[in-house]
């Protein structure tokens, strides 16, 4: 038996899966790693730390404890890199030695920087260019904090001497013991440093945040060989054939790879990702545009050279169609890239972490999992409404002013209430995510495809389908973000020959059908809406005496 090797690199633990031809998980190994919160707002990890866990995994897995046969190095075709996107690393490349802390995708500090340079109106180009909204979140602003503030950084940097990467590319170094600096298009077009349409880095937005180009990894497809492991890590040599960002590869490992097709994964936060085909769809309700992945050309139709589309950027990119008719109309005459695919992409801050405030600040249920007894305990809200707006509201309605409400309570309400409301709150939010990209693509989802912690959760998902008015699936594999990544490297190495075999091995564990009525669903959306407005702007609200 021959497997592929997916190394998921989340936000708190690492992990190794291995998965045979039929995309089915055979073993894994987990281990988590250390937060720090070294001021109000800093999220940090050791870069060092993740490096050695990822490979104590790969041991574990190696050497399974519970008396199992291990899997031979020699049959592993191929390592899949996921990982947390955003977090960037800053090392220097004699020693490998980070310079600093890894600065975390959640991590705030250049927050104000970005509110100055929205002010200084750089908004739209950025949004254009990247498909980005200008924020602290992504890498550019945190790698030009590390190049401010670490000593002489910046003067090495101009040198040559340093490397930048976010964690696919840290790992890859590491895996290559220096050899190989790269990272890919997923990954790439989430440090607000990248061309969408020239698919490479931007020479404008590098002068714009100060960095030199010296720092920034070679850029390779989604899936594609890419190097080996140095044969001392493993015995052995073996090849790293796809990188790919976390939520891109759960989409990819959702089979979603048909334009208007789409995945929710519903976990602390939910974050939703559209296939949009070949072309990038700009966005006007401020969701992000994004690199899904890039296909090696045996597996997708001839591409044609990144460098056609430059005269698209101006006018946000061609359409599907290309230039000319039905694309751009700028009229350079280029074809998309059809090895290239993008992404609409809008996340939900609380998901799931709703249900963690109903266990741990009210105290109502004991585990996650019983909030589900607990809603189903009453036929409906009793027109009690839950805006989790704990931090606020993301997309589409972006009011960092609002919080939570619990809104329509009644001496009938009980707890169930309030926990059937918190269920419904994370239904209606996707419905209201949903919906913006459905305006911004131009295409009606057909069916929406589920994973992460929370869809385990049935009555959650009756309600999802009810609510959106099509269709819930709920693959059998789970494990959809190593899964993707696993089918990236294995279409590199042969070991799947096109995208039709994996969409073919994606199977359906359990599929909810709407079944509200058009005319409930409408109310119920509208009455959403006016919870939600009564929610809007409170913390800004206050009044001075
Ligand atoms: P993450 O990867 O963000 O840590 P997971 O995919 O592991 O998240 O999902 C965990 C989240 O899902 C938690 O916020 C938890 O409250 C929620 N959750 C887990 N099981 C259920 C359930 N049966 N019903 C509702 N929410 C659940």
């Amino acid at each position: 038996m021959k497997y592929i090797l997916a190394l998921d690199q989340g936000t708190t633990s690492s992990r190794a899966i291995l998965f045979d031809a039929a995309g089915t998980p055979v073993q894994s190994a987990q281990q988590e790693f250390k937060q720090s919160f070294p001021q109000p707002g800093w999220v940090e990890h050791d870069a060092l730390e993740i490096w050695a866990g990822q490979l104590s995994v790969v041991k574990k897995l190696m050497t399974p404890q519970d008396g199992s046969q291990p899997v031979a190095i020699e049959n592993i075709s191929a390592i899949a890199i996921t990982n947390q996107r955003e977090t960037t690393v800053l090392w220097d490349r004699a020693t490998g030695q980070p310079l600093a802390p890894a600065i975390v995708w959640q991590d705030r500090r250049t927050a104000e920087y970005c509110d100055a340079l929205r002010q200084e109106g750089r908004q739209a180009m950025i949004q254009t260019k990247t498909g980005l909204i200008l924020d602290a979140y992504f890498s550019a602003t945190k790698l030009q904090w590390l190049l401010d503030n670490v000593p002489d950084a910046r003067e090495r940097a101009e040198k040559g001497e340093l490397a930048f990467g976010t964690i696919d590319s840290w790992l890859v170094w590491n895996l290559t013991a220096g050899r190989v600096h790269v990272t890919d298009p997923s990954n790439a077009s989430r440090t607000m440093l990248f061309n969408l349409h020239s698919l490479d880095w931007d020479e404008e937005l590098l002068s714009l945040f100060k960095i030199p180009r010296a720092l920034m990894p070679r850029i390779v497809p989604t899936s594609g060989v890419l190097g080996e492991t140095d044969p001392a890590l493993f015995g052995r040599a073996i090849p790293i054939a796809a990188i790919v960002g976390d939520q891109q590869g759960a989409t990819f490992g959702q089979g979603c790879l048909e334009p208007g097709m789409a995945k929710n994964t519903y976990g602390t936060g939910c974050f939703m990702l559209m296939n949009t085909g070949h072309a990038p769809v700009p966005s006007m309700n401020r969701l992000l545009t994004t690199i899904g992945w890039q296909l090696p050309d045996h597996t997708t139709p001839v591409a044609a050279s990144a460098t056609d589309q430059s005269c698209c950027s101006a006018t946000g990119g061609c359409g599907p169609e290309g230039c000319g008719a039905g694309g751009c109309g700028a009229g350079c005459g280029s074809s998309p890239r059809t090895d290239t695919t993008y992404c609409l992409e809008a996340s939900v801050f609380m998901g799931g972490a709703t249900i963690q405030w109903l266990r741990d600040g009210l105290g109502i249920i004991d585990s996650a999992a019983e909030v589900e007894a607990l809603a189903a305990s009453v036929p409906d809200v009793g027109d009690t409404y839950i805006v989790p707006a704990f931090t606020g509201l993301g997309a589409p309605i972006w009011d960092g002013h609002a919080r939570g409400t619990i809104i329509g309570i009644t001496r009938g309400t009980t707890k169930a209430h309030i926990g059937r409301a918190a269920l419904e709150a994370i239904a209606l939010q996707v419905a209201g995510v949903l919906s913006a990209m459905e305006k911004d693509s131009g295409i009606k989802l057909t069916e929406l495809r589920v994973d992460g912690g929370a869809s385990q959760n049935n009555l959650l998902m009756q309600m999802q389908a009810d609510f959106l008015g099509i269709p819930v699936v709920r693959p059998k594999v789970t494990e959809t973000t190593a899964l993707g990544a696993a089918y990236l490297a294995g279409l590199a190495v042969g070991f799947w020959s096109d995208t039709d075999q994996i969409t073919s091995q994606w199977a359906v564990e359990r599929r909810f059908e709407p079944q509200m009525s058009q005319a409930d669903r409408i109310a119920k959306l509208a009455r959403w809406k006016q919870a939600v407005d009564r929610a809007r702007g409170w913390s800004e609200d206050v009044i001075q005496n």
